[in-house]
């Protein structure tokens, strides 16, 4: 049957092109595959979500994003961009952990699971989990020197340890630059918004020199002038986009454990995105969509069309790098 289809549709042999409702739902429907050795750029998912400070479901991320990202197409029609043409890109399954009721060992096997994938030379488009899972990523690809970031949030998530712990959802960034992981005079950080408790609660974005766009300022400005403010900050030093759903407003984006109102849309995130083209680029992620908050399967949508534009700009940055 299978070769009878093939025979008389033979652009089917190619997956991504059969219709988008058939066959198991993989990132963007990539080849699954676990051998690391022919793969540049690894769809990863990171089904953790014990970090959160509010309402958990990000573990249920990364199934869903898949499923909603069947409806990716290869190319990028604004961009021209083809990722597929450019690296070799696999879905690379779940660094999924074994004990998720102990944090720091939960975050610990994420840490090892990045750092095969950066042993074996493939740079990680990940798929969240809430945005804890930034730093072990970070452990496993920039342990020989600090990366830099441009981070879409409506929180700086440099917050102090919270109810004993230091490791949470709000914490991940100043825990990144404590390890040497982060450097924070290269790092934005854009969308920041919503009332707080206190009032300092982003000190430490602001003493160690991030640069914190407030969505005050996005909106005044604009996402083409602030991008390009933030490509001057990054540089040409290697660089990481994070991207937390929450950073979206919640109309577009509701299923999520802690939204906030005043947003930016997903047009305006994906002019941002694709302004990162030329960059540095070594990876990146989209974090805290928590399907149970959307039914709907929007939110998911919207998480899988931002991972499809951080692959994107990775792959055509990781293409540039190796003269591809
Ligand atoms: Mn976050
Ligand atoms: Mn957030």
């Amino acid at each position: 049957m299978t070769e009878e289809r093939t025979h008389r549709y033979p652009e089917f042999a190619d997956p991504m092109v059969r219709p988008r409702y058939v066959g198991l739902p993989t990132f963007m429907r990539a080849p699954y595959e676990e051998d690391l050795s022919a793969v540049d750029i690894a769809l990863v998912g990171i089904p953790f979500d014990g970090g959160v400070t509010n309402r958990p479901g990000a573990r249920h991320g990364p199934r869903e994003i898949r499923n909603q990202s069947s409806l990716m197409r290869r190319i990028n029609q604004a961009t021209g961009i083809d990722p597929f043409a450019l690296c070799r890109i696999a879905d690379a399954g779940d660094a999924w952990v074994e004990s998720p009721y102990e944090l720091e060992s939960a975050l610990e096997e994420i840490a090892a699971f990045y750092r095969r994938l950066h042993a074996a030379g493939t740079a990680p488009v990940s798929a969240g989990g809430d945005h804890s899972v930034t730093l072990p990523v970070f452990r496993g690809i920039a342990a020989e020197r600090p990366v830099g970031m441009v981070h879409f949030d409506a929180h700086c998530d440099t917050g102090d340890d919270y109810l004993g712990s230091k490791f949470h959802h709000g914490a991940p960034f100043r825990r990144a630059v404590e390890e040497g992981l982060l450097d924070p005079r290269r790092t934005v950080q854009i969308g920041i918004r919503g009332p707080i408790n206190d009032p300092d609660i982003w000190s430490f974005s602001h003493e160690s020199g991030m640069r914190v766009v407030y969505m005050e300022e996005l909106y005044e400005r604009g996402p083409k002038d602030v991008i390009e403010e933030a490509r001057g900050i990054v540089g040409d030093g290697p660089t990481y986009i994070s991207f937390d759903v929450d950073g979206l407003d919640p109309a577009f984006a509701p299923g999520t454990g802690t939204p906030e109102c005043g947003g930016f849309s997903v047009i305006e995130a994906q002019i941002m995105i694709r302004a990162l083209r030329g960059l540095n680029l070594v990876g990146g992620d989209v974090v805290e969509v928590a399907p149970p908050f959307d039914p709907s399967g929007n939110t998911a949508m919207v998480g899988a069309t931002i991972l499809y534009e951080i692959l994107c700009v990775v792959a055509d940055s990781l293409a540039g790098r190796k003269g591809g």
